[in-house]
């Protein structure tokens, strides 16, 4: 007998699914495709927001919760999988902040690392950047995570801890009775459960009863380049213009990323192509010598006020969604999911649950 049902394996799903584990529940989680390849595998895997001044106290909260709960998060995945799901404590340099006075006010509110740098200090960090402005923003305590292996971790983690992972399930309909959700339908059979979860990222809306109000998700979507250049050729997240580079360990950078709203088309662009191309070249003329390995497109979970959905149904006892996390998906991950499972399980919740409902 199962407990809960989680629909969607994106990272939502996984950690819905983890949190749920870990309180000793039965799981069941259902995924259309395989686990982990749509939003959550075609991210970058910062582990915050670009300019996390300019989001909401709600988005804020998330995050930093999240923060602190990612070493010992990818230390019990990668033990358990010996994976290495690359937690990176690389930094991030902000070229480009018009708004420096917002920016150290943030960082002395939340009291996050966050200063101004000269060109002598920018150069010495990161010598293979074309420009070292004057007046950069520097937030040494920014991490990345290698997110396809994030969510590889996490599938395998589950799988040994006694999670039902079953791919290739796309559910079609929400089942309920007087009021009670009661289980799920898919193509081929029915899962019976008293609480589902759906965390189906951008397709959310598409599962959700809604009678008014719809929820307020959809695909925006985000292409990505990658670029094959030599280990430690650049160290350093770097930001500029809502555009970014993120070096890998094994000198892999990823270029990102464009904000498309084209509803669920994933092609990539030759646009796009040569957008971030030259970003990454006038950012850094020495790329110019390496490889465009790969490009992608993946669907964010867009919101218009950038707050992910974290509640349970009015109308549907037992119906839950944790989805809408947009360009932070990744960084609010953990939070998002601990919080939920406290609703699903009536515990004393993390956060005030009021702005995610
Ligand atoms: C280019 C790009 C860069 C990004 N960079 C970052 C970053 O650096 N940091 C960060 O924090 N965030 C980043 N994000 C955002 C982040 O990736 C997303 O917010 C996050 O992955 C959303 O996770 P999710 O689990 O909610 O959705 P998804 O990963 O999309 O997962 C949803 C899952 O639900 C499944 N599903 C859908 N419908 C059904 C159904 N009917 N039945 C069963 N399963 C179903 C899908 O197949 C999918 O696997 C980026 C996103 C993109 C596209």
């Amino acid at each position: 007998m199962i407990d809960h049902l989680v629909i969607g394996g994106g990272i939502s799903g996984l950690l819905t699914a983890y949190y749920l584990n870990q309180a000793g529940k039965r799981v069941c989680l259902l995924e259309r495709g395989l686990v982990g390849r749509e939003s959550s595998w075609a991210g970058g895997g910062i582990i915050s927001p670009l300019y996390p001044w300019r989001y909401p106290q709600a988005v804020t909260q998330l995050v930093q919760w999240s923060q602190q709960e990612f070493p010992q998060l990818t230390e019990v995945l990668d033990a358990a999988t010996r994976l290495d799901s690359e937690l990176l404590q690389s930094g991030m340099l902000i070229l480009d902040e018009p708004d420096e006075k917002a920016a150290l006010q943030w960082g002395a509110d939340t009291h996050s690392a966050i200063s101004v740098i000269g060109a002598a200090q920018v150069a010495s960090l990161e010598p293979a950047l074309q420009e070292h402005p004057e007046h950069t923003l520097w937030m040494p305590d920014i991490y990345q995570v290698r997110n396809p292996r994030l969510v590889k971790a996490l599938r395998e983690y589950l799988l040994k801890n006694g999670v039902l992972i079953q791919e290739n399930t796309e559910v079609t309909a929400i089942l309920r009775e007087h009021g009670q959700v009661t289980g799920v339908k898919t193509e081929q059979t029915e899962f019976k459960s008293a609480q589902v979860a759906v965390t189906c990222g951008a397709w959310s809306p598409g599962l959700w009863p809604s009678a008014e109000k719809p929820l307020p998700v959809k695909p925006i979507r985000g292409q990505m380049l990658m670029i094959n250049s030599r280990p430690g050729l650049i160290k350093r997240i770097v930001l500029r213009d809502n555009h970014y580079v993120i070096p890998r360990n094994d000198g892999r950078i990823l270029v990102g990323s464009t904000m498309e709203d084209v509803g669920f088309d994933k092609t990539t662009t030759q646009y796009a192509h040569d957008l971030l191309l030259k970003f990454a070249y006038d950012l850094m003329p020495i790329l110019q010598d390496f490889k465009v390995e790969r490009q992608w497109a993946g669907l964010r979970p867009g919101t218009p006020d950038n707050i992910p959905r974290i509640m349970q149904h009015t109308d549907i006892k037992g119906l839950f969604i944790n989805a809408g996390h947009f360009r932070n998906g990744v960084v609010t991950a953990p939070a998002s999911a601990k919080l939920l499972v406290n609703l699903m399980l009536n515990e004393q919740p993390i956060l005030d649950p009021k702005p995610y409902s």
